[in-house]
C-alpha cells in the first residue's frame, strides 16, 4: 500500500442547514498533510459538504495525490440487514438502494418515513426507532423499548468493541448516529459512482485506488476540545492531524482489520478500534526561532567573568534548536521529550491482586474466619466478572482484575480450602494484598516532563500507561574540529615537532556519551581560509561546533580571529583554572565553542561550559552537574580569583587529586574519575576538610 498524501476528515450531521455562522452539530471538514492540519472548514449543510468533498477529491486526483477520506458514521448495518433489504449481503448495494430512495432538501428530508418503510420489511416492531419530528409515523416507534421481534442484532461487531457508541437503529436524540448514516451513505454512494475506478471503500474493498473512504470515530483518539473550539471542529482537526502523521507501517496496521469474521465484510469497522494508542499521535509543539547573533554578548567592562556568571549567561541566552518528531515508544530510549507526556491509562487500570490467594470484601478481626467460595476465579488477563456477594470469597491469581465485592486478599499459603469453603486466621486489614486502580498513576497525570531524557524505566512507565508514541527532539549534532599546524593523525607518523591529535577522539567520545551525534570534521592547519571553509561545512552539517586550539589572542589563534572578523564572537575571559579564554560565537547560526588546545583545559571547559549549554540546545534543559561533599585526601593552598578544577577520584572515603596540575598531563585525565571543584575565593585546605567532588558521569547525563 502506498502512503496517503492527503487526509480529509468529515464530521457528519443528521440535521441540515445550520446557517452561515459556524455552529456545533453542523458538518465540519478538515484537510491535513504530513501531520499538520489546515483550519477546519464549516459546512452548513449536506449539499455544500458533498460539493466540497467532491471538489477536493477531484483536485487531489488531478494533482496525482493519494487521499484517505474519513467519515464519522457507520458504513454498514448489523449483519443480516443488507440481505433483508436488497437480497444481497453486499453493503455497497445497500448504499445504492438508499441513494435512490433518500430525498434530501435543505428544508426537509424523508429519513424517518424511509426508516418506517424499512421497518415494514421486518416482523414485529423496529428495528429503527426515534422520531425527530412532531408528527407520528406509522411503523416507526418513538421509543427503543417499544420494539419487539424484528430479528435484527442490536449492534454491529464494531459497536461491541466501541464503548459508548450509539446503535444505528436510533434515529433521534443527542449523539445518535442512525440518521447520519441514512443521510450520509447516499452521498458516499454518489462519490463512488463519480470516482468509479479511483475510489475504494474500506474494509469492503481492497485499497488499491487513489482514494480510500474509511469510517472514523473521533472519540477513540481525540481529547476534549481546548477553550474556544467547537467540539466537532476540534475533532476533525485532531483526527486529520493524527492520521496524516502516521507512518506507513502504522497506517497499514490500522487498515488491517483486527477482528476476523465475515461480519466485518458486511458491517464495516472503525479505523483504529482496538488500536487506539496507535492513533493517539501527540501534537508537536511549535519550533522556536533561531539563536540571535548577540547571544554570547558579555556585559561591557568586565575583565574576568566568574564561572557562575558565565554559566548564568549561557543558561539565559540559549534555547532548544533541534527539530521535533514523533517516535514509537520502543525507539525513544535516550531521546529528549519535546513536551510533557500525559498518562492515557491509569496504572493499575483496575483494582487487582498482588498475590495468589482468596479475595473478599473488607478486613477481618483476629480469630478464625470461614467463608464460602463464590463460583469461578479471577486470573490475570480476564475482564472482571460478576460481583462477588458479601460474605463470599473468590479464588484470585496475581495480577487479576478484582470484580466488584472484592477489595482484600488473603494469601493462599494462609488458607485451608475444603468443601467449597476457605478458612484462615485474622486479623487482616481491609485492602491487604490488593492494589487500587490508579494507585500508581492516574489517567491524565503528567508522567514525564518536557526535557526528560528517556530512560529504560521510562519506557516501562510509558507502555504501562498506554502511551505508544512520544514527541521527541532529534539528537543534537555536534561538529568537532581540531586546529593546529603541529597536529597529525594518530595512525600517521609524527615527525619531529608534531604531536598526535588527542582532543578530537576525546571530544567525539564525550559527545557520544552525552547522547549527541558527534560529527567528525577532522583537523585544520593554522590557516584562516581553510578554517573558514571547515566552519562553513560544519555549520551545514551540525547544530553546534566545538573547536579546540587557536582560541586565544595570539598570532596563530585563528578561531578567535575568524569569529571576531564575522562580528559574532565574544572572547570569554573566564576566571577558571585550567582554561585560557574560551571563544564563543555564532558561525552561520551555529553556536561555536572555541575550546583551549590543552587537552586538560579542553576537557574541563567542555564539561563545565559546553556540556550544560549543549543540553539546553538539545532541549533537555539546563542541568548543573551533581556534586558530593567528600573529605579531602590532600592539602592545598589556593589563591583568590579563579575557580579551580582538579582531576580527582574517591578512594576509601577520601577524594584524592592527581599529583600534577599541569594542563598538558593527559595521563591525569585518564587516571581521574571526576573533578574536585574549588571555589573562586582563597582557601587553605587541610586533609579531611570537605570538598566538592563531581564524578565525570554526572557531567554526562
Ligand atoms: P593552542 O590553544 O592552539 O595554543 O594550543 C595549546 C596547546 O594545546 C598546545 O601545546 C597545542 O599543541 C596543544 N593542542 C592543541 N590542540 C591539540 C590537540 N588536538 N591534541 C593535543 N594537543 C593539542
Ligand atoms: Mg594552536
Amino acid at each position: 500500500m502506498s502512503r496517503f498524501d492527503t487526509v480529509v476528515m468529515l464530521d457528519w450531521s443528521g440535521g441540515n442547514d445550520r446557517g452561515p455562522t459556524p455552529k456545533a452539530d453542523a458538518i465540519w471538514g478538515c484537510v491535513a498533510r504530513g501531520g499538520v492540519s489546515d483550519a477546519p472548514v464549516y459546512l452548513r449543510n449536506r449539499a455544500l459538504a458533498e460539493a466540497w468533498i467532491g471538489d477536493l477529491l477531484q483536485a487531489e486526483l488531478d494533482a496525482g495525490r493519494r487521499v484517505l477520506a474519513g467519515f464519522d458514521f457507520p458504513f454498514g448495518y448489523p449483519k443480516g440487514f443488507a440481505r433483508a433489504v436488497t437480497g444481497k449481503d453486499d453493503p455497497l448495494q445497500l448504499w445504492d438502494w438508499l441513494e435512490t430512495r433518500i430525498k434530501d432538501a435543505l428544508s426537509a428530508n424523508n429519513r424517518f418515513d424511509l426508516a418506517a418503510q424499512l421497518n415494514g420489511l421486518f416482523d414485529g416492531i423496529g428495528p429503527f426507532w426515534g422520531i425527530g419530528l412532531k408528527r407520528d409515523i406509522d411503523g416507526l416507534p418513538r421509543k427503543g423499548l417499544a420494539r419487539t421481534g424484528h430479528g435484527m442484532p442490536e449492534r454491529r461487531a464494531a459497536e461491541e468493541h466501541a464503548k459508548g457508541a450509539f446503535t444505528l437503529w436510533q434515529l433521534s436524540g443527542a449523539g445518535s448516529v442512525g440518521s447520519q448514516s441514512l443521510m450520509g451513505l447516499p452521498v458516499l454512494a454518489r462519490l463512488r459512482r463519480r470516482f468509479a475506478d479511483q475510489l475504494a471503500v474500506w474494509p469492503f474493498e481492497p485499497l488499491n485506488a487513489p482514494i480510500a473512504l474509511v469510517e472514523i470515530w473521533p472519540t477513540l483518539s481525540v481529547g476534549p476540545a481546548p477553550e474556544g473550539w467547537i467540539k466537532d471542529a476540534w475533532q476533525v482537526h485532531e483526527v486529520a492531524r493524527q492520521m496524516s502523521a502516521l507512518s506507513d507501517d502504522v497506517m497499514a496496521r490500522l487498515l488491517d482489520v483486527p477482528v476476523s469474521g465475515e461480519a466485518v465484510s458486511e458491517e464495516g469497522w472503525i479505523v483504529g478500534l482496538g488500536q487506539e494508542t496507535l492513533l493517539r499521535v501527540p501534537a508537536k509543539p511549535p519550533v522556536p526561532p533561531v539563536l540571535s547573533n548577540d547571544c554570547f554578548a558579555l556585559p561591557a567592562g568586565i575583565e574576568w567573568t566568574p564561572v557562575d556568571a558565565a554559566l548564568s549567561l549561557l543558561e539565559a541566552r540559549l534555547r532548544p534548536v533541534t527539530d521535533v518528531h514523533t517516535v514509537p515508544v520502543p525507539d525513544a530510549l535516550g531521546l529528549v521529550l519535546a513536551q510533557d507526556v500525559i498518562a492515557r491509562r491509569a496504572n493499575p487500570p483496575l483494582p487487582n491482586t498482588a498475590v495468589d490467594g482468596y479475595g473478599f470484601a473488607g478486613g477481618r478481626a483476629a480469630g478464625v474466619h470461614v467463608l464460602p467460595l463464590a463460583a469461578g476465579r479471577a486470573a490475570a488477563g480476564m475482564a472482571p466478572d460478576t460481583p462477588v456477594p458479601n460474605g463470599f470469597a473468590l479464588r484470585v491469581l496475581t495480577g487479576a482484575a478484582l470484580p466488584e465485592g472484592v477489595d482484600t486478599v488473603v494469601l493462599q499459603e494462609d488458607v485451608t480450602v475444603e468443601n467449597g469453603q476457605i478458612a484462615f486466621n485474622g486479623p487482616i486489614k481491609a485492602g491487604a494484598n490488593a492494589r487500587k486502580a490508579g494507585e500508581d498513576v492516574n489517567a491524565g497525570a503528567v508522567i514525564l516532563p518536557q526535557g526528560r531524557k528517556i530512560t529504560a524505566s521510562d519506557l516501562a512507565l510509558l507502555a504501562a500507561t498506554g502511551v505508544a508514541q512520544v514527541n521527541v527532539r532529534a539528537r543534537l549534532r555536534v561538529a568537532v574540529i581540531s586546529t593546529g599546524d603541529e597536529l597529525v593523525e594518530v595512525a600517521d607518523t609524527a615527525a619531529a615537532g608534531q604531536i598526535y591529535d588527542a582532543n578530537r577522539p576525546m571530544l567525539l567520545g564525550l559527545l557520544a556519551q552525552m547522547g549527541h551525534v558527534p560529527v567528525d570534521m577532522g583537523r585544520v592547519a593554522d590557516d584562516r581560509a581553510a578554517l573558514a571553509r571547515c566552519l562553513d561545512t560544519a555549520a551545514g552539517q551540525a547544530d553546534v561546533i566545538l573547536t579546540s586550539g587557536g582560541a586565544s589572542a595570539g598570532d596563530e589563534d585563528h578561531v578567535s580571529a575568524l569569529l571576531s572578523e564575522k562580528g559574532a564572537m565574544q572572547m570569554w575571559r573566564i576566571a577558571i583554572k585550567p582554561g585560557r579564554p574560551l571563544a564563543l560565537g555564532l558561525w552561520q547560526g551555529a553556536p561555536v565553542f572555541g575550546l583551549p588546545g590543552n587537552p586538560v583545559a579542553a576537557l574541563v571547559c567542555s564539561l563545565v561550559f559546553a556540556g550544560p549549554a549543549m543540553g539546553l540546545l538539545a532541549g533537555s534543559g539546563w542541568r548543573a552537574p551533581q556534586g558530593f561533599e567528600v573529605p579531602a585526601g590532600f592539602a592545598k593552598s589556593k589563591k583568590a580569583g579563579r575557580r579551580e578544577y582538579l582531576r580527582a577520584r574517591t578512594r576509601d572515603g577520601f577524594v584524592e587529586v592527581f599529583a600534577s596540575e599541569g594542563s598538558g598531563r593527559i595521563s591525569g585525565l585518564s587516571w581521574a574519575e571526576g573533578l574536585v571543584e574549588l571555589p573562586d575565593g582563597a582557601m587553605q585546605l587541610r586533609r579531611g576538610d570537605l570538598v566538592r567532588y563531581i564524578p565525570f558521569a554526572s557531567f554526562l547525563s
